[in-house]
């Protein structure tokens, strides 16, 4: 895969930069690590001028496409007249009025730089604000690098133990051991597990943060009744409900998943989409919650009023609210899921597609999968040959089969046909 550019500067980045990358999401393996040289629209090019449909859309914040001239003309202008201050602008103010209009659950935020940082700033709130020290959170769900959450994300399922008794695993050395007393497990949309918890636990329990629908573990949809009978719990317990939609936020809908699925967390996190690519995030929700930052509750930092961010978040909002963008698309996508479902089904392979038009999964070898545990039993190979043979033709679904395929604005039709003529013939090879 991938041609002697893109190997010469794996060699070289190795050297310098742990895995040859900055992130280790980016790490594909020796030898199979894409190298970007540019993106534009749907479109994106390795270091081999090899020009890919990107379905990996920087996992997630592409929602208009990439360097996309409206957002980038803002973002240029504004930059003419100081990149960062210590002063707050009238710009910052109007992204934030936009974010509290176009959220349901929103009547307060402040600005962050990136879904680990808001999704981190919305816990300590949460324990501020309760005076407790418990998280409860869903497994499969991940929610940023900090040690707070960074539990029971990647590891094999196996080492989650029983569905009556979840063992909490940490995804990574260096999470120190005592975090494990401020951190509870349950599988996503096991409601009877999560009430048994809530029994026992509910009112030590400062907050319960999840992801509306899994963004990191193939888009997997909350059950009917989920995500209600978690603000149900959590109002009764005197817990703050978190939903962390940093992947779903301006993506499923301009009001989120608060507006998708009609439900009122307490507090609400955003990052990805809401800036296009650009360094912005956001964390808010209710004025009595809020309230409390700055009034011995900590938050800042040095780049979250940063122009380009807030410039990119302005016009990216102002267009979503403008142009029937998301709705656009939502037909382009659903065209390729149910395209793509039909592929699989006519070659008498067992698919589940799972998440939202502009952000969504097939799972190979089940039929039915409702949390982490039973995507694990997924045919993950076979997922990655047809990747890889996608991305030879130049395809480019993620390498990772629990991250999501997603949409932006500049998907054009021809784009969907092409992705759809290519899994029609690499299945139909695969199938043998
Ligand atoms: N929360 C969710 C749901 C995410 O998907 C991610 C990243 O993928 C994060 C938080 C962390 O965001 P960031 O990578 O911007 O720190």
């Amino acid at each position: 895969m991938f041609g002697p550019k893109t190997h010469a500067l794996q060699k070289r980045a190795q050297n310098v930069i742990p895995l040859g990358v900055n992130s280790n999401f980016r790490y594909w393996g020796d030898e199979v690590t894409p190298y970007m040289q540019r993106a534009k629209g749907s479109h994106i090019w390795d270091v081999d001028n090899n020009e890919y449909i990107d379905f990996r859309l920087a996992f997630g914040p592409i929602i208009l496409g990439h360097s996309y001239d409206e957002v980038d003309q803002k973002v240029i202008e504004e930059i003419q007249n100081g990149v960062l201050s210590a002063m707050t602008s009238e710009l910052e103010i109007e992204v934030v009025e936009m974010i509290v209009d176009m959220s349901p659950a929103i009547e307060m935020a402040r600005l962050a730089c990136s879904g680990t940082e808001s999704t981190m700033h919305a816990i300590r709130v949460a324990r501020a604000y309760t005076g407790r020290d418990l998280i409860l959170k869903f497994e499969g769900n991940y929610h940023g690098m900090h040690d707070h959450t960074l539990w029971s994300t990647y590891s094999p399922s196996e080492a989650y133990g029983n569905v009556r008794s979840p063992i909490p695993v940490p995804a990574s050395s260096g999470i120190p051991k005592a975090m494990r007393e401020f951190i509870i497990t349950v599988p996503f949309n096991d409601k009877e597990g999560f009430e048994r918890v809530m029994r026992s636990y509910g009112e030590q329990i400062a907050a319960v943060i999840t992801e509306p629908a899994m963004g990191n573990c193939a888009a997997i949809t909350p059950e009917d009744g989920f995500l209600e009978l978690i603000r149900e719990k959590t109002e009764e317990y005197g817990c703050v409900f978190i939903l962390d939609e940093v992947k779903t936020g301006f993506r499923i809908a301009n009001g989120g998943a608060q507006e998708y699925y009609r439900i009122k967390p307490d507090l609400v996190t955003y990052a990805k989409a809401l800036g296009n690519g650009y360094p912005i995030a956001a964390f808010g929700g209710r004025r009595e919650i809020m309230s409390i930052v700055g009034h011995g509750v900590a938050q800042g930092g040095t780049y979250t009023n940063n122009k380009p961010g807030i410039a990119a978040a302005y016009m990216t909002l102002k267009l979503l609210k403008e142009k029937p963008i998301l709705k656009t698309i939502e037909k382009r996508g659903q065209r390729l899921m149910d395209g793509l479902k039909e592929i699989f089904e006519e070659n008498d392979m067992q698919v589940a597609v799972t998440g939202f038009p502009s952000m969504f999964a097939f799972s190979l070898g089940v039929d039915k999968i409702t949390n982490q545990r039973e995507w694990s039993k997924s045919d993950r190979e076979l997922y990655l040959h047809l990747a890889d043979k996608a991305i030879e033709r130049g395809v480019m679904p993620d390498h990772d089969p629990r991250e999501p395929w997603f949409l932006c604005y500049e998907h054009s039709d021809a784009d969907i046909d092409k992705a759809l003529n290519v899994y029609a013939e690499i299945v139909k090879e695969a199938k043998g």
